[in-house]
């Protein structure tokens, strides 16, 4: 696995929990790595205000992309609502065309929360939209209801994604099965540890979830599966004929 990497997340932190290690071992490989979530997650604390939090969450995913050596981006749809439409779907593919990624990493499509459902849905679709001819002057349904999306879409030519994965996520376990296991060096795993205290809820200030700890123990974990001291789950769509664990 080289090239560009593009993790797609529901809301901003769970792509840095479950692609993070992976995407910052590929940085330190040469590899260039983009994060977008498409929503803040700005609904995520029992305390703060919603506004209040959609700053800090911005703040929080910022930092952790810079400290990888990531790219970041941050749709503004609302947390707790994203559809699964193709208006969102035309803003991602439009994302795939510009940053032309050769994989995309994405929630697993069975989960707790139905925006993590709908964002393995709006990944899949926005690959296929960005491999699809698109014109300006083309009138299928999404031209006729989203004709700015549409045409923005138009501008950028056509790129397909070799490798599609679905990242390993405590909150979409349901029917989860690894089917790829991806080392984690030292260096990118104390590159990962160091960037994800950037933020609040990892560090288990909002519902006091011990992310930082679970994750960690899930790479040891899967590290003794894989015969690496440390490695990340993945299960890749479609799944492959030959699941036998393997490196990149
Ligand atoms: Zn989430």
């Amino acid at each position: 696995m080289s090239g560009n990497v593009l993790a797609i997340g529901a809301h901003i932190g769970d792509m840095d929990l479950t692609a993070g290690p992976t995407l910052a071992k590929l940085v330190l490989e040469g590899a260039s790595a983009t994060i977008v979530a498409l929503t803040p997650g700005e609904r995520g604390h029992p305390r703060m205000t919603v506004p209040a939090y959609k700053k800090q969450k911005i703040a929080e995913g910022t930092a952790f992309a810079e400290a990888i050596g990531a790219d970041f981006q941050v749709l503004d749809h609302s947390d707790g609502f994203l559809p699964d439409t193709d208006d969102v779907a035309l803003q991602l593919a439009r994302i795939i065309r510009e940053k032309k990624p050769d994989t995309i990493i994405t929630h697993w499509k069975h989960s707790i929360h139905r925006d993590h459902e709908h964002t393995a849905v709006l990944a899949e679709r926005a690959r296929f939209l960005a491999g699809l001819p698109i014109e300006s002057d083309d009138d299928f349904p999404a031209m006729t209801a989203y004709p700015e999306l549409a045409e923005k879409l138009a501008e950028l030519p056509r790129h397909g994604v070799r490798t599609f994965m679905h990242a390993e996520n405590w909150e979409d376990m349901e029917g989860f099965v690894p089917t790829r296991y991806i080392p984690i060096s030292d260096e990118a795993f104390y590159r990962w540890v160091s960037a994800i205290r950037h933020q609040a809820f990892a560090r288990g200030e909002t519902y006091g979830f011990r992310y930082i700890d679970y994750y960690t123990a899930l790479m040891t974990t899967r590290g003794c599966l894989a015969s690496y001291p440390r490695a990340c789950a993945f299960h890749l769509n479609p799944t492959p004929e030959v699941t036998k664990l393997a490196g990149p």
